[in-house]
């Protein structure tokens, strides 16, 4: 029998060695005999298996073995009078069972000190390798205990446990979520527009960079602020509270306002809430967009402009041919020479009419980018000639010297033959226009091969144009109103000659002019290489 659990004096033994372990922990694993299997890991949660060191040592064996003794005792005593009593080998036996009883009640009373302090260790230790004092705590009455110590935080563990998967899932979330959150930052970011998103109670939420810039303020710093202490503009606040305010399905409103002495359309949509969809007029938050409409303002503007100038133009000719038709149908024209005269004004103001159709209808394709462009490599030379030629007339009419200093035919550009022609003869007939009887007009072609371009300038010793003037010479419809008197126009000359040669050839105008002296217009195109 050499197993000690089965001596029941070798449990003070263990008993003395267990208080010992007991204050001192790191001998305890050496001490105390505890399956291999068993996993070291406290959260595993796995039951451990003992192999009891220690028997159960009960107080009340010894109250037993007491009372044997003491029912010995008492009997001796009692029956001392018959001459039966006590015995010297009874009391020697009594003795032997006090001294039995009392060892027991030590070995049960230091079992049970020594189980405390194992308990008290093995939950300080968080249930690690103390797990393994269960076997000496399972032998005293202290087991139960033990047990159910051992059930409840096991139930911690397992919560533990399932606290810990509920924690690592949610940063994964969490994770998730600010990248998710970068990323719709960054597009907001990127967004050339301001855009700023608001929550229910109207404080800002989020914004992009040109929401900042055009609000003056920092999204950071912001961060639930209410929005009417970051804007300042009284009526896109109104709309914003409106939206904010009104049923969610109606919310999305838009307006328009002038910000900075710009135009924006503001969008307002509203930012669905699954939890209050329910309430259709709980307060929502909103997503504001802000667009800068101010081009396309001032497109529209010019586009009523363009629809009343020409409106205006078209009504002057017009009314002229109707005026002398109805005058000839009434025969108030008595006379061949009268008849001949309104015949003539009637084709003048037709041509006039063609001229500013033909002219409008050129500039509208042109910058609709319709206009059928048929470029070709030609003798730029050969252009400039033919318009002078076709100018000389009207020159030599008001006896103006039209001189043309041209390049060899050498120089070629890659261009739309008629429409440069109309360009350069649009020039030169101002020219010849704008110069007073006995002028002069020039046309001079430079090359300048290092910059790979040639230059045609139209110089004349002309009226010349107001300095104030010269930045609008090129708008539609603008005349300087000085030399209307010169010649009939329709501002649109300009303008073509400036589309045909930017738009269409990639070349560029130039202009220059003093009042009084005459003016130089230039174009600049590029050659051929
Ligand atoms: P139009 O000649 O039909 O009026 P243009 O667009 O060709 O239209 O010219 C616009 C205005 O520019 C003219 O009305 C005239 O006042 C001015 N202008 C053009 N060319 C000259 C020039 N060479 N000298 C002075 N003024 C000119």
């Amino acid at each position: 029998m050499s197993d000690s659990s089965l001596k029941p004096w070798s449990l003070c033994e263990d008993e003395s060695e267990a208080i010992d372990s007991a204050d001192s922990p790191s001998s305890e694993s050496a001490r105390i005999d505890h399956d291999d299997t068993r996993d070291s890991d406290a959260w595993s949660g796995e039951k451990v298996r003992f192999r009891p060191s220690a028997l159960n040592l009960s107080p009340y064996w010894s109250l037993g073995v007491f009372s044997v003794a003491l029912g010995w005792c008492i009997w001796g005593m009692l029956s001392a009078p018959t001459g039966t009593g006590l015995t010297r080998g009874s009391a020697f036996a009594v003795l032997l069972l006090t001294v039995l009883g009392l060892c027991l009640l030590i070995g049960a009373t230091l079992g049970r000190r020594t189980a405390i302090a194992k308990m008290l260790h093995a939950v300080k230790d968080g249930f690690g390798k103390e797990q393994a004092a269960g076997g000496v705590i399972q032998a005293t009455e202290l087991g139960p205990v033990w047990h159910a110590i051992e059930e409840h935080s096991e139930n911690i563990n397992r919560r533990v446990n399932e606290l810990l998967n509920a924690h690592r899932q949610m940063s994964m979330e969490l994770t998730l979520a600010g990248a998710q959150r970068r990323l719709s930052a960054g597009i907001f970011g990127t967004l050339p527009d301001p855009l700023l998103v608001l929550d229910s109670y109207g404080q800002l939420i989020q914004a992009n960079a040109a929401a900042e810039q055009l609000f003056g303020f920092n999204t950071e710093e912001c961060l639930r602020t209410p929005i009417d202490s970051i804007i300042v503009h009284d009526e896109l606040r109104k709309v914003i509270r409106q939206a904010r305010e009104s049923d969610q399905r109606v919310a999305e409103r838009r307006a328009e306002f002038v910000l900075t002495d710009k135009y924006y359309g503001a969008h307002i949509v509203p930012l669905a809430q699954k939890e209050k969809s329910s309430e259709a007029n709980a307060e929502h938050g909103m997503v504001v967009l802000l667009r800068d409409i101010t081009r396309e303002r001032d497109a529209s503007r010019k586009k009523s402009e363009f629809v009343a100038h020409v409106a205006h133009e078209l009504r002057t000719p017009l009314s002229s041919i109707r005026a002398y038709v109805e005058m000839l149908v009434d025969g108030e024209a008595a006379d061949e020479a009268t008849r001949k005269e309104y015949y003539d004004i009637i084709h003048t103001s037709a041509d006039r009419l063609g001229r500013l159709i033909d002219n409008m209808l050129n500039i509208s394709r042109i910058e609709a980018g319709t206009v059928r462009i048929n470029k070709e490599p030609i003798s730029i030379s050969m252009v400039v000639k033919e318009a002078c030629d076709i100018m000389r007339p009207s020159a030599e009419e008001k006896k103006i010297k039209l001189t043309e200093h041209l390049t060899p035919v050498v120089f070629r550009i890659l261009a739309d033959r008629d429409l440069l022609y109309q360009s350069v003869l649009n020039l030169i007939s101002n020219a010849v226009k704008y110069t007073p009887e006995g002028g002069e007009v020039t046309v001079r072609m430079t090359p300048h091969e290092e910059k790979k371009a040639i230059l045609v300038e139209i110089q004349d010793t002309g009226v010349g144009i107001p300095k104030e003037d010269l930045p609008r010479m090129f708008q539609k419809f603008f005349r300087v109103e000085a030399n209307k008197g010169m010649a009939k126009g329709t501002g649109l000359g300009l303008n073509l000659v400036k589309n045909i040669v930017e738009t269409v050839h990639g070349g560029q105008i130039t202009l220059s002019s003093e009042v009084g002296k005459g003016s130089t217009f230039g174009m600049v195109l590029p050659l051929m290489t």
